[in-house]
């Protein structure tokens, strides 16, 4: 037998191996267009970013060493030029003589991998704008950077491999842009975990452009000029072009082999092409996804190598063995934070229109208490119906890599959501918790599928616009001050069933908390006291912030300039320097392990204990803090002196500072309370204006009704209640509900007020009812004065939805926290 392999590299050099390993009899003989064979593509970023050493290392095999081990002839710097399947024949040019021969086959394999794409922009051949796809593009660069220096690098596209570059062009100490088209990064991502991606991009100091292409590439002054289609132009030293690959399917093509629609040579189960004697793998190939059933590419190494094995098997010993498919797992190290996906995304699946259902969960890495333990954000897409796992996405520090395994294992074998709550894993504290991420992951998706819990996602809040949805922050009162979704209303979760009262039932009421996990109990507490419509926001405010702030990080090398040493500086050099800290006298906290609000609240009782003046070093692991911690000492007036991220590990220096002095303004907070003590219709309109205006603007509003301005809050329909003889005679004399309230002057026998409704209505002035049902909507509290009901005999009953009934001290209690206090 004679076996001849087009490709030297992943998929062929794998063929190679096995069919000798099957075969020590046969002729085999690998054509490979390139100077080196078996090499680690996915080693060559990492070698031009400087962490592999030694070039040598990027070499499995070499031509000699693969050719005496597997007793293969090979030969490199060859290329097969064309097929004639009829006469089982190849073309060969050897690339060092220009000469070309034919040579028979028996079996024909082919491996030719997929090429980088190279769009027909203006001026895209210059100098410097480079491709990666081998050693020979890999030397390329990495001499460019060696003898050019360059400071600065535009990477265009940013899928796994421009992310790798970006990553390993900033380590070589370039400064790098990245120019993607999409709307984010690392398109087997959905939005909001790539929303993760560029958010610690940005702690990297990566400059980014998001929705943006490059229109052309020019020169000027010795360097590239890259105009995007925004019309703004980068002057850069160097470009990679990373915007995806195509598959190298033309050999096959002209060969009259069928190819698919995604341009991919097509291949049965057994990896046979549409001839019985060609085989084909790698890159090229296009197979049915085991879960959309769609024809598609797979560019993996994995799956290359792993498809050489089955070919050689089925050409030795016949079509034996089935190849199943890829369901795509891939991960990558995107500086300090590690992405990984397997399965089909969540948007992949709308846009084929598969059901499915998807699912946020934030863990750790390990039991927190364990010293190390970094967060995990798991996606997970299953179908509603049977609960089938159809996809997962990872981001996190430590630990992803397992983790995506057993997802992409459990979706190769068509397991379930169930699947995963049951897996069972090592556990001891350094490595996972007794309850694994991937448990979690499970459970959720059990409760939603057995309808425990209902999840909506955060997209589906930011559309909301506030009119269909009651937000309900469920976290303390602490983690509320340092930021909310607009519009929520907080009741912390442990008092939740004492206010039940303040919940809307004619609402969708969505619960949210940090992560996900409080505002499932809210969401339990709430179910069970006969809230109908009860959801939790998928992934919590984690999610929420993350997917919803913005996500470019455009013109931040703007203010960067060269100091006199020939170093990039960052910002501006007029910057004023930090006061110095006394290092030794600088307190450290580690909250490492710490969720939130766990780091924030150690920050706060460190700071109580130390003196004016005196620092705290604070590291912590929850992503959150970098955010939180800014918004922290903004509120409290401390001073934020440091803030850095290495690893998953943040650290702040915090300085205290002197008390904040509160002037009268300020003191208490930033809501408002009033009080509504009149009936007058005039005076109860002027109390939700301002109540709507209040909190439009950002307060948490309350209006405590004490005396006549009781009946600004009574329903047009009153059920009968029982009233003593005094009760009856008050409800005599006072309006019996907002509809019947007079003017405070010019009332003429309620001529007045009727004649102020039918200016309102003309002048299109919402009623004083609707104003009322805007506030409530809006989670303005409304609390009737016990003690005047009691005296004036009106019983809750009479009260529209919503009121609750408050003492003095409630009032007084919310005083406390407003800078607002008027009396109407
Ligand atoms: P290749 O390994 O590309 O081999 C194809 C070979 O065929 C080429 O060397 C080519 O010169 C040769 N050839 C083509 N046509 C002819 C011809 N007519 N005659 C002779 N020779 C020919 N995958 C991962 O799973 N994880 C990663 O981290 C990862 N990182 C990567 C990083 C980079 C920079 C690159 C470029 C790829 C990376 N990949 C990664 C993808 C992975 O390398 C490929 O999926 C895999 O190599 C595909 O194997 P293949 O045999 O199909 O193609």
């Amino acid at each position: 037998m004679k076996y001849l392999i087009v490709g030297g590299v992943a998929g062929g050099a794998s063929t190679a191996a096995r069919l000798r390993r099957l075969d020590e009899a046969s002729e085999i003989i690998m054509i490979e267009r390139g100077k080196y064979i078996s090499y680690a593509n996915c080693g060559l970023p990492y070698y031009i970013g400087g962490i592999i050493t030694e070039r040598d290392k990027l070499f499995v095999q070499t031509p000699d060493s693969f050719g005496t081990r597997f007793k293969v002839d090979v030969r490199n710097l060859s290329e097969v030029i064309s097929i004639s399947r009829d006469d089982k024949e190849v073309i060969i040019k050897d690339l060092r003589t220009g000469n070309t021969y034919p040579e028979k086959y028996d079996k024909l394999v082919l491996s030719p991998g997929a090429e980088p794409v190279k769009p027909p922009l203006p001026g895209i051949n210059q100098e410097g704008i480079f491709t990666l796809r081998n050693v020979t593009d890999t030397d390329l660069i990495k001499s460019y950077i060696d003898s050019k220096k360059p400071r600065h690098a535009v990477v265009v596209g940013a899928g796994f491999i421009g992310l790798e570059m970006a990553e390993n062009l900033h380590k070589a100490g370039i400064r790098v842009t990245i120019v993607e088209m999409a709307e984010q990064v690392m398109m087997p991502l959905d939005y909001s975990m790539a929303a993760l991606v560029h958010q610690h991009l940005k702690t990297k100091n990566v400059e980014f452009y998001l929705k943006t292409a490059v229109a052309s590439f020019s020169k000027a002054d010795d360097r590239i000029v890259v105009k995007l289609n925004s019309s703004k132009t980068i002057a850069t030293d160097m470009v990679v072009l990373s915007i995806g690959v195509k598959p190298d399917s033309h050999l096959a093509r002209e060969a009259g082999l069928k190819v698919g629609e995604t341009g991919g040579i097509m291949v049965n189960e057994y990896l046979q092409t549409s001839d019985d004697d060609i085989y084909a793998v790698g890159d090229a190939i296009e197979f049915p996804n085991p879960v959309t059933g769609t024809r598609m590419i797979t560019y993996l190494a994995g799956p290359a190598n792993k498809q050489g094995r089955i070919a050689a098997d089925n050409i030795v010993m016949g079509n034996r063995r089935k190849y199943i498919g890829s369901v795509n797992t891939a991960i990558a190290k995107v500086f300090d934070i590690t992405v990984a996906s397997t399965g089909v995304s969540g948007k992949m699946l709308g846009k084929l229109n598969i059901p499915h259902t998807d699912s946020i969960t934030h863990s750790s890495s390990h039991a927190g208490y364990y010293p190390g333990a970094v967060p995990m954000s798991v996606k997970i897409s299953f179908s509603p119906d049977d609960g089938r796992l159809l996809g997962a996405q990872i981001v996190g520090f430590d630990g992803v890599d397992k983790r995506i395994d057993l997802l992409s294992a459990t979706i190769q074998k068509g397991g379930t959501v169930y699947d995963l709550t049951e897996i069972e894993h090592a556990y001891a504290p350094p490595y996972s918790s007794a309850k694994d991420p991937v448990n979690i992951a499970g459970m959720v998706a059990e409760n939603i599928l057995e309808g425990i819990t209902r999840n909506i996602s955060w997209r589906a809040i930011s559309a909301d616009c506030g009119k269909e949805f009651f937000l309900l922050d469920v976290r303390t009162r602490d983690e509320f001050q340092l930021g909310t979704i607009e519009g929520a209303i907080n009741i912390p979760l442990d008092e939740l069933r004492q206010h039940l009262g303040e919940i809307p039932h004619n609402k969708k009421i969505v619960a949210f908390c940090g992560v996900g996990l409080r505002a499932h109990v809210a969401c339990r507490i709430l179910k069970q006291n006969g809230f109908k419509e009860v959801y939790n926001l998928s992934g919590g405010l984690k999610t929420f912030e993350t997917a919803s702030q913005k996500q470019s990080n455009e013109d931040i090398f703007a203010g960067d300039y060269i100091g006199k040493d020939d170093h990039i500086y960052q910002g501006s050099p007029e910057k004023p320097l930090p006061r110095t800290i006394v290092t030794e006298k600088l307190k450290e906290v580690n909250a490492c392990g710490l969720q939130c609000p766990g780091p924030v609240l150690k920050l706060k009782q460190s700071i109580d204990q130390i003196d004016v003046g005196e620092a705290i070093r604070i590291k912590a692991s929850d992503a959150g803090f970098y955010k939180d911690v800014k918004a922290w000492a903004n509120i409290t007036g401390n001073e934020l002196v440091e803030l850095t991220q290495e690893g998953a590990e943040i650290t702040a220096i915090v300085r205290k500072s002197e008390p904040v002095i509160k002037t009268a303004s300020h003191v208490g907070g930033n809501n408002a309370t009033l009080i509504c003590f009149s009936d007058d219709l005039d005076k109860a309109l002027a109390t939700f204006v301002i109540a709507n205006g209040a909190v439009a603007s950002g307060k948490k509003v309350t209006i405590f009704f004490t005396f006549w301005g009781l009946n600004v809050i009574k329903r047009q329909n009153k059920p009968v209640v029982k009233k003593d003889i005094f009760g009856k005679m008050f409800g005599m004399m006072m309006p019996s509900s907002s509809k019947k309230l007079g003017l405070s002057k010019m009332n003429m026998a309620g001529m007045g007020s009727k004649m102020m409704r039918m200016v309102m209505r003309d002048k299109h002035v919402d009623t004083l009812e609707n104003m009322r049902q805007s506030a409530l909507d809006a989670g303005v509290e409304f609390v009737a004065c016990q003690m005047s009901m009691d005296v004036m005999g009106v019983k809750a009953e009479e009260f529209i939805d919503g009121v609750q009934i408050g003492g003095v001290a409630t009032y007084l209690e919310r005083t406390e926290s407003a800078n607002l206090n008027l009396f109407v």
